[in-house]
Formats: C-alpha cells, sequence, structure tokens
C-alpha cells in the first residue's frame, strides 16, 4: 500500500495501463538563411494547427468537464500567443538558424527546466502545460504525435509519469476507471479536470512505489485516502469492491433526498448551501437539491489567463449564475487570491510566508481599480436574483470600512453610466482570521451576514499551515480552541441578530451536526459532494441534543474528547428516534 497526496476521491479497481513515456529525440538541425523564410512559415502552419486543435478539444471536452473547466485550453493557446516564449523560438531560429522544431524544443526544455527549478507547485504545474502545449506543436512540425494511444477495449486504470489535459482530453473518459501519476499536485489541471470528472485519482507517487507498475497489474486506488494498492491480494480485491459497491449504492440511495426538505426531526430548518467555483457546478449543486450557494469563489474567474476579466464579462458569469439560483440566494465572495491561489498575470513579489502575506481583502484594498470592477459587475447582477458579496480575509473594522467606501462608489459609478443595478445587496464578510471573532461583536454591527471560513480560520488559531503534508496531523477542527472561537463568533452575529453561516470543509462533515445545532448556526455552505450525506444527518438530528453536545464539548479540554462527544450519545439517540418515528 502506497501513499501519496489528493488528487480525486472514490474507490477504483481494475488492470493498469501504463501510458509510455515519451520524449522528442532530435538532432540539432539548422537551415539555410535563404529558407529561413519558409522556416517560419512552417512555424507559424504548425501555430495555427496547434491553436486549432486546442479550440476543437475545448468544444469537445467542455460536455464532458463543463465550460469552466475546459477553461484550462486557455492557458495552451495563452502559452502559444506568449511574447517571451514566441521571442525565444524566433530569436533561435533567426540568429543560430536552427530549424523550426529544434527551437521549439530548446525553448520547451528551457521553460520547463526553468519553471521545474522554482519551489512553487504552481509554476511546476504551468511547466507541465508548457510541455503539453509544446508537443502539439513539435507534432504539427513533425507529423507524429504520442498521445493517440488507444489503451485496451476494456476499462482501465490509466498509470502516468505526469498527466497533461491533453492526454485527458485525448482518451475516451468512459473507459478511465482511475488514474495514478507519478508526478502532479492538487491544484494541477489535470487533478481539477479529473474531480468535475468523478474519476478516481491518486498521486505524488513517484518513488514511493515498491516496483514499476505494468501494463496488466492489478490495482486499485482510494482517491479518499491518496493511497494505491499494487497486485493486491484477493481479499483486499473483495473488500474494496465492496467498498466501492457500497458507495455507489448510498450515493444512489442518497439521491432519494436530494429535494427533501432539510429540517431535523424536532422540525428545525438547516439551509445546506453549495461552496462552488463554476458554473457546471452550479448545476450540480441544484441536482443535489442546494438551498443556494453559501460560498461562490470568484478567483477561478481570474485564473488561467493573461489578462483580467472585464466588468462585462464577470456581470455575464454573475448574472447567469442568478439566474439560474432563482429566488434562491447566491453569495459570491470577492477575489480572495494570493496565498495558495496565485493569479498568472498579477506579478505578486516572493513572499516567506504567503498565508500571512499579501492576500483576499489586502490585495483588493490596493488595488482599488480591480475591486471596483468586480463589485461593480456584482452590483449588476443583483438585479437578476438573490446577490449578496462577501468580503474576504477581514480583520478590521478599518477594512471593512475601506472595502465599503470602494461598493459606494462602484454605486455612483453605476449611476453616472446608468446601469441598473440594486443599491440595497447585502453585505458580508468571511470569519476566518482570528482577529475577526476577537472583535466579531463589532463588526456584527457594520455588516449583514457573517460567514465563518473554518479553513483559514483553523490554520491561523493553531498556526498550522494548511498546505503544508508534514504539519497535517496538527490541523485539527476539533480542537477546544475552534471550538470557542467558532461559540463566539456565532453568539455576536446571534446578538445583532445577523445570519450566520460556516462555509469551510467543516460544514461538509456530517459528524459536525451536533456541534452547528448545539451553536445554532442554521446555515451551512459546502462542497457539492457533500450535500446530500449532510442532509442526511439533518434528517436524523435533533436540536435538542445538538444543545445536550455543546455543554459538553464547552467542558471537554482535549479535541479526543470533543470528538467522542459529537459521535456519542446525542446522534444515536436521534437516529433511534428516527427509526422509532
Ligand atoms: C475558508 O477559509 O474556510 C474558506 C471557505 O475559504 P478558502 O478555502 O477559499 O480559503
Ligand atoms: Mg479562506
Amino acid at each position: 500500500m502506497v501513499k501519496g497526496f489528493g488528487g480525486s476521491s472514490g474507490i477504483a479497481i481494475g488492470k493498469a495501463f501504463v501510458m509510455p513515456s515519451w520524449e522528442w529525440e532530435l538532432t540539432d538541425k539548422m537551415v539555410d538563411v535563404a529558407d529561413l523564410a519558409i522556416e517560419f512559415e512552417k512555424l507559424y502552419e504548425g501555430i495555427r494547427s496547434s491553436k486549432s486543435e486546442i479550440e476543437g478539444i475545448k468544444q469537445d471536452i467542455s460536455d464532458l468537464i463543463g465550460e469552466e473547466e475546459s477553461n484550462i485550453f486557455n492557458a495552451h493557446l495563452a502559452i502559444l500567443e506568449d511574447p517571451i516564449f514566441m521571442n525565444e523560438i524566433q530569436g533561435l531560429m533567426q540568429r543560430q538558424f536552427k530549424a523550426a522544431e529544434v527551437a521549439v524544443k530548446e525553448t520547451i526544455d528551457k521553460f520547463v527546466n526553468m519553471f521545474d527549478l522554482l519551489d512553487d507547485d504552481y509554476m511546476k504545474e504551468r511547466a507541465a502545460d508548457i510541455k503539453d502545449v509544446g508537443n502539439r506543436l513539435l507534432k504539427h512540425l513533425l507529423g507524429e504525435w504520442q498521445g493517440t494511444v488507444t489503451p485496451t477495449d476494456n476499462p482501465y486504470i490509466l498509470v502516468v509519469k505526469e498527466l497533461s489535459p491533453s492526454q485527458l482530453a485525448n482518451l475516451d473518459a468512459g473507459q478511465v476507471l482511475g488514474v495514478i501519476s507519478m508526478l502532479g499536485g492538487p491544484t494541477s489541471h489535470a487533478a481539477i479536470m479529473l474531480r468535475a470528472m468523478g474519476i478516481p485519482f491518486a498521486m505524488g507517487m513517484e518513488g514511493k512505489l515498491p516496483h514499476a507498475i505494468q501494463t496488466g497489474d492489478t490495482v486499485i486506488i482510494d482517491g479518499d485516502e491518496s493511497v494505491v494498492i499494487i497486485d493486491p491480494e484477493p481479499e483486499l480485491v473483495a473488500a474494496y469492491t465492496v467498498r466501492r459497491d457500497r458507495a455507489a449504492a448510498h450515493r444512489e440511495r442518497l439521491k432519494e433526498i436530494a429535494h427533501v426538505p432539510s429540517v431535523t426531526l424536532d422540525g428545525k430548518r438547516v439551509e445546506l448551501r453549495a461552496n462552488i467555483s463554476s458554473a457546471k457546478e452550479l448545476e450540480l449543486a441544484i441536482a443535489n437539491g442546494a438551498a443556494g450557494v453559501g460560498l461562490f469563489r470568484t478567483e477561478f474567474l481570474y485564473m488561467d489567463r493573461t489578462t483580467l476579466p472585464k466588468e462585462e464579462e464577470q456581470f455575464e458569469v454573475y448574472r447567469e449564475a442568478a439566474v439560474k439560483l432563482g429566488k434562491k440566494p447566491i453569495v459570491f465572495r470577492t477575489l480572495d487570491i494570493g496565498g495558495d491561489k496565485p493569479v498568472g498575470f498579477l506579478s505578486f513579489p516572493q513572499e516567506d510566508n504567503p498565508a500571512l502575506g499579501y492576500r483576499g481583502i489586502r490585495i483588493s484594498l490596493d488595488r482599488r481599480d480591480l475591486f471596483k470592477t468586480q463589485l461593480k459587475a456584482l452590483l449588476r447582477a443583483a438585479v437578476y436574483g438573490d446577490v449578496r458579496i462577501l468580503y474576504p480575509m477581514i480583520s478590521s473594522i478599518g477594512e471593512l470600512r475601506r472595502a465599503n467606501e470602494i461598493l459606494e462608489l462602484a454605486k455612483k459609478e453605476l449611476q453616472k453610466e446608468g446601469h441598473p443595478f440594486k443599491a440595497d445587496v447585502p453585505v458580508g464578510i468571511m470569519i476566518e482570521v482570528p482577529a475577526a471573532v476577537v472583535i466579531a461583536d463589532l463588526l456584527a454591527e457594520e455588516v449583514q451576514f457573517f460567514s465563518i471560513g473554518t479553513n483559514d480560520l483553523i490554520q491561523y488559531v493553531l498556526a498550522v499551515d494548511r498546505m503544508n503534508e508534514t504539519v497535517s496531523a496538527l490541523y485539527d477542527p476539533y480542537h477546544p480552541a475552534i471550538l470557542r472561537l467558532l461559540k463566539q463568533a456565532a453568539d455576536a452575529a446571534h446578538r445583532k441578530g445577523i445570519p450566520v453561516s460556516v462555509c469551510g470543509e467543516m460544514a461538509g462533515d456530517p459528524d459536525a451536526m451536533p456541534l452547528w445545532l448545539g451553536l445554532d448556526i442554521r446555515e451551512l455552505s459546502m462542497s457539492v459532494q457533500s450535500l446530500l450525506s449532510v442532509k442526511e444527518k439533518v434528517l436524523k438530528s435533533d436540536t435538542a441534543h445538538g444543545a445536550e453536545f455543546i455543554r459538553e464539548a464547552l467542558k471537554c479540554v482535549t479535541s479526543e474528547e470533543i470528538r467522542q462527544a459529537l459521535t456519542a450519545a446525542p446522534v444515536e439517540k436521534s437516529c433511534i428516534h428516527h427509526k422509532e418515528g
């Protein structure tokens, strides 16, 4: 059993198909000065063909993975238009008379090596994109291609050194049971695409496997645990087959409650909303019975592109989403880039502690142009639905007021321009910085709602980097300090009478239900995949048991005690009650 790291969840069992690793071997071919113009034309023709091929793939794959995710291929188009990349190729041809394919290959190698050397996962993944696009261009220059390998007629588990979006687009996704890759990170484009397709994926296996996987080997992927098992014993195959089938049957059963009201046994409503970052997820959210969107992570609109999204473009995306949700609320979080979410076209300074650095609202207050454009698009979209605006990373009243000043400015400009907009859009803040919890009573006076972001709150309170594998065991959502802070934030909101929701990963943990009920938090927002299992828990829960739990939990001195209290009596009682009732 080998453990890698987070790809895409689910269990896959099957025969491996190992994608042959492939490199172009080119001799250092030169061209005659007199033939340079023809060589350039060959390069331009190759670029044109590559672009139209990428456009075609983008179209074809958008049905499969959604329009937003298929925008990954925009990044590939952008590379073919990147002046630095193209100048390098042209320079090698013009000054050193290298053949087009040799210049392309040398340029790919140079950029890939350069990006690979950086201690930055995001840039390493961009190196994979350059390799992918470069190989496509080489195919057009040389007339060969490795990506059309058809593995077998039967479904298989794909094993690759590193999966590129183009390779994935070339494969018949219906045949791919799961994917194992030696390299790659959780924010790689391939990982994003596989998650959208619901294909289990384990990655980061380089150097960890006892021996190389061969085509035809039986393998198991447990995407939830990021585990790979090669040549498992029959008993293990049987055990995982049971788990896989049970999970599939449970998923099927859960579909039945998608449109059942989310109400506890004692008749209290718990609003379950979705965290989304693309239009594709919105449809899934609606199909899974979401009572709205509690967190729309808008930063994904800004990623994988070379220019800022204009007001009009943003307005269209926000409006379409608001219209799709009809009367249900949709909470748009303003740009939360920086930290673990870099944006290519904004160059940020290198930081020793990016999580404590230039990110979230700090960037928006600094880049007022960028922030105002987004706010204008949101105010205009608010005419079409129940739109709410959420500021990330707020740590002081000053930041909140400055953000609101820009919001007022945005309204004034819209008025001047004659665009219809909604002036009284509810404005809330993420409670994710410890300081915001400490002054939650003050903040509650000046906002219309709170949304508690436990992902960041836990990292900041416990001083545990949420991206750092080495300290991941210390990242403890049930630490007594977290419980106390959650209570403090919820109490402040209740005292002022403003809604409070939770939108961090904790909200998607069905086991946490007594905690929310005990804190009287009745709005939760979570990833689409968690909606139904959390609703299943709501239907079996009782608010009285939540109150009982919180009384006990506040006396607990360790997280183990809190976890025990969570899984102990109240829920069991409610389940029995449910069965009897
Ligand atoms: C959070 O911090 O809890 C949150 C929901 O935001 P993100 O995960 O996007 O930082
Ligand atoms: Mg956050």
